[in-house]
């Protein structure tokens, strides 16, 4: 991974073992999801593993969250398991095969099946697109040192506040907040904050 002098990354990637998961591997573990609350995934492994693995979810009703990272085209009957497609704007482009402004080719895709569409706009912040309408939330304004992961630790922390049954506009918010911690510190997994510490900054910047 690499970041650059403005905390943006450029990730280099050998997908090594991740190219190596297969539907066999997600039937081992098809009792786990169907146990939990949601699926999240992105698109690090081969597309039929994460096909299978989504019809896994949709047939126990599990809620599927699917960052579309690193991008590539979807297959509709993929997009139509979704239930929270996450995508940057790179990502969307990409997704959506639209290069117009990001809330239409967002409402462009939301028709082509998930249940929703979340853009993140690095510190320009975010918007979710839902049959029910736009909701857009900012950034909260920090000290970027390392942008990476961000949209990783935003989709799990929209995910897990979605789960508790929080509004959506609170969900973005409490999601902003821990990954704006997160860009404040160096790394991809020794800069994911913890539960408390996103309280604590929600609680100092009401
Ligand atoms: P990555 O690929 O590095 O994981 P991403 O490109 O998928 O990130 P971004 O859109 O850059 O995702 O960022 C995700 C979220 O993180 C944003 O919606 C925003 O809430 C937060 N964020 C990113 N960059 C900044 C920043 N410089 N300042 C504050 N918040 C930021």
């Amino acid at each position: 991974i690499f970041v650059d002098d403005l905390a943006e990354n450029v990730i280099v990637l050998d997908p090594g073992a991740n190219a190596l998961l297969q539907t066999a591997d997600v039937d081992v573990s098809a009792a786990a999801i169907r146990s939990s609350g949601a699926l999240l995934m992105q698109l690090e492994v081969p597309l039929e593993t994460i096909l299978h693995a989504a019809w896994v979810a949709e047939a126990a009703e599990v809620h599927v969250v699917l960052n579309a990272a690193p991008a590539r085209p979807l297959p509709q009957e993929l997009l139509r398991m979704v239930d929270t497609l996450v995508v940057n704007e790179a990502e969307l482009e990409v997704v959506s095969g639209s290069r117009g402004n990001p809330q239409n080719a967002a409402s462009d895709l939301l028709e082509r099946g998930p249940g929703s569409v979340l853009v993140t706009l690095g510190r320009e912040g975010c918007l979710l697109v839902t049959h029910g309408g736009i909701i857009t939330v900012p950034a909260f304004v920090v000290t970027a040192v390392d942008t990476t992961a961000a949209g990783d630790i935003f989709t799990a922390a929209y995910a897990v506040a979605s789960l508790e049954g929080r509004d959506p506009e609170w969900c973005l918010r409490f999601a902003a907040a821990a990954a704006a911690i997160k860009v404040t510190r160096q790394g991809a997994q020794p800069g994911m904050p913890l539960r408390r510490e996103v309280e604590q900054f929600l609680e100092s910047r009401i």
